[in-house]
């Protein structure tokens, strides 16, 4: 993890800086990484014009609106958008403490995908602490229904993703995709599948002035017709699917914490996943804090131990 369970907390070994545009406003957005002490956890400081600063941990009670992308904070003026792909990245990689200082309302969308991230923390490398990570092991299944749609959190000796999606659209139809997630895993199965649209949505958003950035750079598109408008295709046949684990992965690194289980969804989204989060949190009897009962490297998730720290709850803010 995340997931290779290693013992010990991580951060990044020196800033690193991307700049995009944010694929709601258009505008140009400049990110940098910064390393950050143990039991910081990921937070996210967005300066604004004036200096004056907001600042969120990312964790599940910061979410705000999850309609068309994660956002952090309620309040527009303060909050920070799309913050799922560059979670994602950071979540698979095993990165515990970050500061991600920000100068824009959102997270820059680059191509779509959580290549750009990935290759920007490589570059600085990734830097043990001396603190021991804790993880969220799921003890009992937690399934939440919408619909249609479905979530569920199983316990399993590992971090293990099945997503399923299923579009009334034949380019998409009904698609899966199954693994234990480890950084290698992602990197090569699912950061570089990008966010996707349908050209008639695309079209709505622009007219009621979202989705400014969103462009055939960082978006796959889908016409009327049922055929992918970007003339270089796909990156992976079943592309969709692929980015819509991303998206899960994404959202939930707002455990605050690595969890170990199986996360199954079917047709699900950003709000589904916020919300099997919120449930399996909101029942300290489905889960429980653990960590490596010993300071090896590595270790399996059934030898963790389960630790009680007075007021310890990394997800919350
Ligand atoms: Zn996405």
């Amino acid at each position: 993890m995340g997931i290779e369970l290693l013992g010990f907390q991580t951060t990044i070994a020196s800033p690193v800086t991307l700049k995009g545009i944010g694929v709601h406003s258009g505008a140009e957005v400049s990110i940098t990484f910064h390393p950050a002490e143990a039991d910081a956890g990921i937070v996210f400081q967005r300066i604004q014009a004036n200096g004056r600063v907001s600042e969120y941990k990312a964790v599940s009670s910061q979410v705000g609106n999850t309609d068309l992308c994660t956002v952090l904070g309620m309040s527009p003026a303060t909050s920070i958008a799309t913050i799922e792909h560059v979670m994602a990245a950071i979540y698979a990689l095993g990165l515990d403490n970050l500061t991600i200082e920000v100068h824009g309302a959102e997270m820059p969308i680059m191509d779509g995908s959580s290549e750009p991230f990935i290759d920007a923390i490589e570059l600085v490398g990734v830097r043990a602490l001396a603190v021991k990570r804790r993880y969220i092991r799921i003890v009992k299944p937690v399934r939440i229904e919408s619909g249609a749609s479905w979530s569920e959190f199983t316990p399993y000796d590992g971090m293990r993703f099945e997503v399923e999606i299923e579009f009334d659209c034949p380019l998409i139809g009904r698609q899966s995709w199954k693994g234990d997630m480890t950084p290698s895993v992602f990197k090569r199965e699912l950061s570089r599948a990008r966010t996707f649209g349908f050209m008639r949505d695309v079209e709505r958003l622009w007219a009621a002035g979202f989705a400014l950035g969103s462009s055939l750079e960082n978006s796959v598109v889908i016409s009327d017709d049922n055929a992918v408008i970007n003339v270089e295709g796909l990156r992976y046949t079943d592309e969709f699917v692929r980015h819509k684990t991303l998206d899960a992965v994404g959202d939930l690194s707002l455990a605050g914490a690595p969890f170990i289980g199986c996360y199954r969804s079917y047709r699900g989204g950003h709000k589904m996943n916020a919300n099997a989060l919120k449930a399996l949190l909101s029942d300290p009897t489905a889960y429980e804090v653990v960590e490596t009962a010993t300071p090896r490297q590595r270790t399996r998730a059934r030898d963790m131990v389960a630790v009680a720290v007075p007021g310890f709850a990394p997800w919350s803010a």
